[in-house]
């Protein structure tokens, strides 16, 4: 097994106080963590220049400013906590063992095992299907396609267009990147900008740089220190710095929406950035798979691992394989080779894509990821052109596109099989608190209409998906809800111990079918447990239940479990109040956020293997050990809903909302993923609602449109700067209709000797997204005191390594930041202000464990959201135009009192209002006369100013994965303490620097380590 995660370094000899403004912890610790991520030698920091603090700015003047410059002209105690950083001689008595590095257990951390030897790269073992011989036809009725890929089912598709001219595609899996197509690319895309766009200029050098003239180029394209800053430092030192001078994410993100907004991406290119996740764009497959499947942390990986090692910038990608496709952009491809079976490399297996490079004449072809030539099967036989090229190349979308989907076989099948349709179970929680709150009745009533939205196939009349009523308080009751009858029926099962479903047939059923039984049902169980008084529950046997149901229906699925309370009822998976805020900042936090091994791990276990995804629905009113309660979600791609203190007038449609996005988004079930590279790296670590049984398959019971996986890639040999770095991920699953397909996402990356193209290629939101997840699994082995110093460590390295490697001479005292990297720190900073990390005993438990496992399975866009929320002024805007209001800095100091903001990361939504907010504003959106009389919600009002304020809450609503509940917030309220929370480049309310206070400390950090 490989190291996972963080390295850090054996002891070290100095203390270091509480860091970048959080508390000291439990004593002093280590003062020099190794950053490091590729385990190197460590490096110690030698002693920090002492003395009084200020910094001067200088931003550079040229709208396409790289470098920000930074003179210190004394040294810094700009922390709020204690001496200066890094000044203590020694470690206290205190002080802890020596610090430990990451202790990443093994990815999900449910037992692993490691079988045999790890694999290496390409040579690795085979994805998923026995390997079994063929037998039998196709599944799902798709005649054998002969040499013709079936398109079957994307009406899009009629007619490709002829191919003929197309120039070569650059990159993929050829020597020399070629131009980009002067016209669109193979397979048309509808929609705006799609005929005859040029798509994105071409930019062989990367998105940045390359456009700043002066002296303080280091190379083409490359970022140099300010060195006309003089004139700017001359005068008196500044006591305050401005805030505006600093890296600012609302003028990043506007940059690249001015940009590159509005424009098609084509994804002809080799190591071509895309543009930000917050960037409006279209794009146009041309060989590599979208950046909304996949992004990398960087696109130009280094050569060696000797470089990898000595920049500590993680390789990375971030894989959402179902991410949503908007409407004008094309669907995947759907091919079919009949029973034969997608086209594999015969040594690694990958699959039939833009990499393979045909030969000889076309009967043989070479892998490009492990070399290994291949014969085409006769079928598949096709000439080449003058180029080389298959002349069906732009005909095929195996050949010409990044992602596609194949047909799998039986073999590919559990026990060569075919695969049935999923079915949902929904299991509810009818204890004396769900029945008392009115949620039980909330969620009946919900599921009449709500079960005619399952998912479906594109184009399908209605849904294959089944399903199947459990209720459960301390024993469980199945319902048998079969059409035939007039009445459903009722099986009681309380002996949870040996959980069984007590009737197979009439338990999972057609919606359609049973629409008058279901409903009958649904409007008896709110009756029928009306009087009760049972406040005990079970939970682990109401999964088990589930599990047993898809076991016996032969078919994958997913429970929708809506839970109250800790499970204390006597039955497997009992749990009891380990809450215990004494163990905050000691060695001992950890512990809070381990589940329970045991019941649960073995369930986890259970799940994956049926392809039995949980979706938790919890309404605590106090704690419920929500790590472990999660545990099982976390394992199986589900996902854990939380409204503590549930009251259905204030919290319902909150609730509805997540469940109805939750119950009609796309998504695939009984997965298995695999990653498969070139050769020289491999992938190494994995993040995500994922269970792993070896070290190179990633399964999920399912995976749907908001799930990401974030793998880690490591050398294990030269990359070369000819051929890159290419990637194929793999996913095979069963459809929503039953069906078993491959879904492939093929990416390729620019290999260099020279770090500063890594530098220049960086992706800021996937780094952090990298590091927010790396984080979160560290603190399970690690205390957060090491946690936060290992991130300031690595990012010190990051930008010195930069400094040092890529940037020309300049004086130590500036502070010089790729460009592509110019706003990493202000991400960072408020990932160690998150819950998780944050350490303060005023938050609760189940949230800081809640927080955690959600940003396990997120995307590069939620995490970017979640770290820098939009904070969107509403005084100001312009009730004619269409235009959300631009977003300012998350900073106190853009509030004003006569203002009105909005607030969102994607969990949480605010509208604040400044004590001085026009009376006129209050009446047109609130309907009350002044501040004083705001309410707690926003009224419909027919005027301007309300429909504005609500159709832009809708389109944010709209955008995000969850639901999110507005919460009005006035100006010196006490509320205000949860919105304050969001301002990230300030000084957090519960612990961690403001971001002009983390810069500093950063590049003290820098300095050291140049030193
Ligand atoms: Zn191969």
């Amino acid at each position: 097994m490989s190291q996972q995660g963080y390295v850090a370094t054996p002891p070290y000899s100095q203390a270091q106080p509480g860091m970048g403004g959080y508390p000291a912890g439990f004593g002093s610790s280590p003062a020099q963590p190794l950053y490091g991520h590729y385990g190197g030698q460590p490096q110690s920091f030698p002693a920090p220049p002492t003395g009084k603090a200020t910094f001067l700015w200088s931003l550079i003047p040229p709208v396409k400013s790289s470098v920000y410059v930074l003179k210190v002209v004394h040294t810094p105690p700009t922390y709020p906590a204690g001496p200066g950083p890094m000044q203590n001689p020694q470690a206290s008595p205190t002080s802890p063992p020596a610090q430990q590095p990451f202790q990443t257990a093994p990815p999900p951390t449910m037992g692993q095992t490691t079988l045999g030897p790890p694999p290496t790269g390409p040579h690795s073992p085979q994805m998923a299907p026995p390997q079994s011989p063929l037998a039998g036809p196709s599944m799902g009725g798709h005649p054998s396609m002969g040499g013709h890929p079936s398109m079957g089912g994307h009406p899009s598709m009629g007619g490709h267009p002829s191919m003929g001219g197309h120039p070569p595609m650059g990159g993929m899996g050829r020597p020399v990147p070629g131009p980009p197509p002067p016209g669109s690319g193979g397979f048309q895309q509808p929609g705006p900008g799609a005929a005859g766009q040029p798509g994105y200029p071409q930019q062989p050098q990367g998105q940045f740089g390359g456009q700043m003239a002066g002296p303080g180029m280091a190379g083409p394209g490359m970022a140099g220190p300010f060195q006309g800053g003089a004139a700017h430092m001359s005068g008196p030192p500044q006591k305050k710095l401005d805030p505006d001078s600093i890296p600012s994410t609302t003028q990043v993100t506007e940059d690249d929406q001015a940009k590159r907004g509005g424009q098609v991406y084509t994804t002809n290119l080799r190591g071509q950035v895309p543009p930000l996740v917050t960037t409006d764009f279209t794009v146009q497959d041309q060989g590599n798979a979208s950046p909304r499947f996949m992004r990398c942390t960087t696109y130009s990986f280094p050569c060696t691992a000797d470089l990898a090692k000595q920049c500590q910038v993680p390789l990375g990608a971030i894989i959402k394989p179902f991410a949503t496709v908007p409407k004008n952009e094309t669907p995947l491809y759907f091919v079919n080779h009949g029973e034969t079976g997608p086209i594999r490399c015969n040594r690694c297996k990958a699959y039939m894509c833009p990499y393979m490079q045909f030969i000889d004449g076309g009967r043989r072809y070479q892998c490009g990821f492990c070399n290994c030539v291949n014969e085409v099967p006769a079928f598949y036989f096709q000439h080449l052109d003058h180029m080389g090229r298959r002349v069906d190349l732009y005909e095929r979308p195996e050949l010409s596109l990044g992602s596609y989907e194949f047909e799998a076989t039986l073999d590919y099948c559990k026990n060569n099989k075919p695969a049935s349709p999923p079915a949902y179970i929904f299991m509810i929680d009818v204890s004396y608190a769900n029945i008392k709150s009115g949620l039980v009745r909330l969620i009946c009533e919900e599921l009449k209409t709500l079960l005619d939205n399952l998912p479906r196939e594109d184009g399908a009349e209605s849904s294959t998906v089944k399903v199947g009523f459990v209720t459960y308080n301390k024993i469980l009751h199945f319902y048998n809800v079969k059409s035939a009858l007039a009445q459903p029926q009722m099986m009681v099962v309380s002996d949870t111990a040996e959980m069984f479903v007590p009737l197979l047939d009439g338990f999972l059923v057609n919606f359609q079918e049973s629409r008058a039984v279901i409903n009958n049902l649904l409007d008896q169980i709110p009756d029928m447990f009306a009087d009760t008084n049972e406040s005990e529950t079970v939970f682990a046997p109401v999964i088990q239940a589930g599990v047993e149901a898809l076991k016996t229906a032969e078919c994958s699925g997913k429970l929708f479990i809506f839970h109250s309370s800790i499970p204390t009822a006597e039955a497997p998976g009992k749990l009891k109040n380990r809450d215990d805020k004494k163990l905050i900042n000691t060695e001992k936090e950890k512990t809070l956020f381990q589940p329970q091994k045991g019941v649960y791990e073995q369930l986890s276990k259970d799940c994956v293997s049926q392809g039995c995804s949980v979706d938790l629905f919890l309404f605590p009113s106090q704690y419920v050990d929500l790590a472990t309660m999660g545990d099982v979600p976390t394992h199986t791609g589900g996902s854990i809903f939380k409204y503590s203190n549930f009251q259905v007038e204030m919290d319902g449609e909150h609730f509805l909302s997540d469940l109805r996005k939750d119950v009609e988004k796309a998504i695939g079930f009984d997965a298995i993923m695999r990653v498969r590279t070139s050769t020289g790296f491999r992938a190494t670590n994995f993040f995500g609602a994922i269970h792993m049984n070896n070290t190179t398959d990633v399964e999920m019971a399912a995976v749907d449109c908001d799930k990401a996986v974030t793998v880690e890639f490591k050398h294990d040999d030269k990359l070369s700067e000819e051929t890159g770095a290419l990637m194929q991920c793999a996913l095979l699953y069963t459809t929503v209709n039953g069906q078993r397909r491959l879904r492939i996402h093929n990416l390729s990356l620019n290999c260099s000797a020279q770090l500063s193209e890594l530098y220049k290629s960086c992706e800021t939101d996937a780094l952090i997204n990298f590091f927010a997840k790396s984080a979160y699994r560290a603190m399970l082995n690690q205390p957060l005191k090491t946690v936060r110093e290992i991130l300031v460590n690595q990012t010190a390295h990051m930008l010195a390594c930069y400094r040092k490697n890529c940037s020309s001479p300049s004086a130590a005292s500036q502070l010089i930041l790729p460009d592509a990297m110019k706003v990493f720190p202000v991400y960072l900073n408020s990932l160690m202000k998150t819950g998780p990390l944050v350490g303060s005993a005023d938050l609760s438990t189940d949230d800081r464990a809640h927080q955690r496992l959600i940003a396990t399975a997120m995307g590069v866009e939620d995490t970017q959201l979640l770290l820098y929320p939009r904070l969107i002024p509403l005084h100001n805007m312009d009730v004619a135009s269409d235009v959300v209001p631009a977003p300012v800095r998350c900073s106190e100091e853009r509030l004003t009192d006569a203002g009105m903001f909005l607030l969102e990361n994607g969990r949480s939504l605010f509208l604040w209002l400044g004590q001085a907010c026009p009376p006129e504003l209050v009446q047109r959106v609130f309907n009350v006369p002044s501040f004083a009389h705001l309410p707690s919600s926003l009224p419909v009002l027919d005027n301007p100013q309300s429909k504005k304020l609500r159709s832009i809450i809708d389109s944010l609503l709209d955008q995000r994965p969850s639901a999110m509940k507005l919460l009005i917030v006035k100006q010196k309220d006490r509320s205000e303490m949860l919105f304050r929370q969001h301002l990230v480049e300030d000084k957090g309310p519960y612990g961690g620097a403001s971001y002009m206070d983390f810069l500093c400390y950063v590049h003290c950090e820098i300095r050291q380590v140049l030193t």
